[in-house]
């Protein structure tokens, strides 16, 4: 590190303290990479910032000394977007972790960017037992302002779209150190209740991974927690029936959620570590579905139409079973407990001894989900690797969601090669259906430079420059 650096770092611990600033080499390896195949690059620091006078702080020392900032949480977004590519510094932002608040009347909670869906649950149980939030299938411990901001979905997206439509507004500081305040709170209003009627700039930091600004406060909306609920798997064996109920179902208005998971999952989670061969006995997809209402009556009336549902498909010859309620389920296999409940930490996605875990995970529209989906699994067993696929449909079947997902093994440059092949070929076809990445890593920005619209490109590049001038924040990410 040369003597500016060094300069730096000291105002930095000034700042800070010293015991926030950490540059030893363990740390420094840790924050390099994730299970992804993107290549790793050393920070040159991991400074853990715990308030919003420090984030400022350090963002304008950063500006003076055009040091490279990655914001991170936990690091989970499996895209290589939080790897530092330019050096810099990795701001740990799991210390900015209040809850700020949970506001029943209006359905909104205030949070800053490292409260976790293990804390909102926690606390929503506590003090708001009527309200909820939506949680992706990512580990406990990772953010749900990162979610958020980076567009995800959860298992309230059937009813409600991608988490980033749940935004109502934030606070943001920029890349001078300033603050910004987006949504109705740019007006100091007491309630963030939304984003209209103002001119939108909450989109400026939607999916932007953190290349426009920091997010130090985010106001999300949250759901009535209704009272009668019932989570129930439904297996299919052939994906015809897999593929019908994915577009059928969102239509009848009976779920709050559905999720399908294709068979290397279940294997996996039955202790398979590479699933390769089905057996024809198995099912092929499972889906998860909730069931919901506010009175007894209209939960079991949903209850029926569901299963009326599924007995029209078993009466059109494919092969699908009746609903199955969670519980009896876990209680017959206690493994199946890993999908019971929500937030759930996927263990055998995250802890299998070869480290690796990449996906291709796109939206796109429903219309061309079978296609895109035969299309990919084509692609991807080809490549030796199972068909492992998260399906759902989202925001009432408006879009779906398809995943491919490849466990791999990290220290392998074969696998690593493999994985890439894959999924530059994936990317490729799914497009071609009009499936696009979401949490776009930069090797998929590359394969888009060519085809996206220049008028879309000049407006992304003047836009960076305006709110990044310096090129620090998070550099590496939407490159175009
Ligand atoms: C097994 C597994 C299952 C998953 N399932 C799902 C799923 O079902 N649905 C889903 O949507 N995702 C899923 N994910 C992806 C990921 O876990 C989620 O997106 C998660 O919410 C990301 O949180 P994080 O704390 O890991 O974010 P990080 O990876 O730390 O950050 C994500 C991005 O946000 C940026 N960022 C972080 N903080 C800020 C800030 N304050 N301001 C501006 N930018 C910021 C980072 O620079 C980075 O670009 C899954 C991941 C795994 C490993």
């Amino acid at each position: 590190m040369n003597e500016i650096g060094m300069n730096a770092l000291d105002r930095l611990c000034d700042i800070v303290g010293g015991d926030a600033v950490l540059v030893d080499d363990a740390t420094l390896l840790r924050f390099s990479g994730d299970m992804t195949e993107n290549r790793e690059a050393l920070p040159d620091a991991v400074v853990r910032v715990r308030s919003l006078p420090q984030l400022q702080s350090v963002v304008l020392l950063a500006a003076q000394h055009r040091i490279p900032l990655v914001p991170r949480v936990a690091g989970t977004n499996l895209g290589g977007l939080t790897i530092p590519t330019h050096g810099g510094w990795v701001l740990d932002l799991t210390g900015m972790d209040r809850i700020v608040e949970l506001n029943v009347e209006d359905m909104v909670a205030i949070i800053e960017p490292g409260v976790t869906f293990a804390q909102m649950r926690e606390a929503l149980a506590k003090t708001q037992p009527r309200l909820c939030i939506g949680y992706p299938l990512s580990p406990p411990e990772t953010s749900v302002a990162a979610n958020c901001l980076l567009e995800g979905l959860g298992n309230l997206s059937l009813r409600h779209g991608s988490m980033g439509d749940w935004v109502n507004g934030l606070e943001v500081v920029r890349a001078d150190g300033s603050l910004l305040r987006t949504g109705s709170g740019a007006l100091g209003v007491p309630v963030p209740f939304g984003r209209a009627p103002l001119p939108d700039l909450t989109s400026l930091f939607l999916s932007w991974q953190g290349t426009t600004g920091i997010v130090s406060k985010l106001a999300v909306q949250l759901w009535p927690e209704l009272p009668f609920r019932e989570r129930c798997f439904v297996l299919t064996y052939d994906r015809a029936a897999a593929f019908r109920a994915l577009c059928e179902l969102p239509r009848l208005d009976l779920l709050q959620d559905m999720g399908g998971l294709s068979w290397p999952t279940a294997k996996m989670l039955f202790g398979v570590e590479r699933p390769l061969e089905r057996d024809p006995a198995e099912p092929e997809f499972f889906f998860y579905l909730d069931l919901s209402a506010a009175t007894e009556e209209l939960f079991r009336a949903k209850r029926l139409a569901l299963r009326e549902y599924v007995h029209r498909l078993q009466k059109d010859g494919l092969r699908v079973e009746q609903p199955i309620d969670v519980p009896s389920l876990v209680r017959i296999e206690p493994r199946l407990g890993e999908l019971a409940e929500f937030p759930t930490r996927l263990g055998f996605f995250l802890d299998h001894p070869y480290g690796g875990l990449t996906w291709v995970g796109t939206y796109g529209p429903m219309s061309r989900f079978v296609a895109a989906c035969e299309h990919g699994i084509e692609i991807i067993e080809r490549y030796g690797f199972p068909p492992t696929i998260v399906a759902r449909p989202m925001k009432g079947g408006h879009f779906a969601v398809l995943r491919f997902i490849e466990v791999f093994q990290r220290d392998s440059p074969e696998h690593v090669a493999r994985v890439r092949a894959c999924n530059a070929e994936l990317l490729e076809a799914l497009l071609g259906h009009g499936y696009i990445v979401y949490k776009t890593p930069q090797w998929a920005v590359e394969h888009y430079r060519p085809k996206l619209d220049p008028g879309y490109v000049r407006l992304l590049k003047e836009l960076r420059a305006l709110l990044d001038p310096d090129h620090v924040m998070n550099p590496g990410r939407w490159e175009l």
